[in-house]
């Protein structure tokens, strides 16, 4: 089910569905998908943003991300079922990528702290593959390096953290040259993990 608010198509997956939907896109790997964790400031500066707003209705999942975005979508009379937030999605993926053996890198954040991230996630969910991290602070001139980098560590699952909407807008522009098969923006997700 896909509702609209403000202009926005959201998917109405409860969280078990839309770690599901997640790992099909991972199965046919064939593509490179976006998925957006939507909240309500994102929504708000996408009605004076359209470019934002494509960005949205472009991606291949866009989840409610914030209690303000489901009691709104009640309001309409089209409820979504829960709140899915960018951590609590990328912590919902972790015993599953690391059950499946997907490959994971971390992208973005002060330095130091994708790599503090990532060690904690091993420690936590044995047998996960993070097979990079790179913290968020690159110059346009280091751009080209990094894109080789997450190239040749082949992740199937990337966590940008470059804040909003900045990352939105880097995934949608590099994505299918990195033939990532999942890339998600997730905020300020790898400083809470790091702790
Ligand atoms: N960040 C980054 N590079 C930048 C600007 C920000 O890596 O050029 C990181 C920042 O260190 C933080 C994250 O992006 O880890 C943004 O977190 P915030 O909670 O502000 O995310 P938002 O909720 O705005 O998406």
């Amino acid at each position: 089910m896909r509702i609209n608010l403000l202009g926005a198509n959201i998917d109405g997956l409860n969280m078990q569905d839309t770690v599901a939907k997640i790992a099909s896109f991972i199965n046919q790997g064939n593509r490179a998908c976006q998925v957006i964790t939507l909240n309500p400031e994102y929504l708000y500066r996408a009605q004076h943003e359209p470019e934002l707003l494509q960005l949205v209705n472009r991606a291949d999942l866009v989840t409610p991300d914030g209690a303000g975005i489901v009691w709104a979508s009640r309001l309409l009379g089209t409820p979504v079922p829960e709140r899915v937030t960018g951590i609590d999605l990328m912590l919902a993926l972790m015993p599953v990528a690391a059950r499946a053996g997907w490959r994971v890198f971390l992208l973005g954040a002060a330095p130091g702290v994708a790599a503090a991230a990532a060690a904690n996630l091993q420690r936590q969910y044995p047998g996960l593959q993070v097979v990079g991290s790179r913290h968020g602070y690159f110059t346009p001139a280091e751009e080209a390096a990094l894109l080789q980098q997450i190239k040749e560590a082949r992740p199937h699952l990337l966590f940008v953290a470059l804040g909003m909407p900045r990352q939105e807008q880097w995934i949608a522009r590099h994505k299918d040259l990195l033939g990532v098969p999942v890339a998600i923006g997730v905020g300020g997700s790898l400083d809470v993990i790091a702790g």
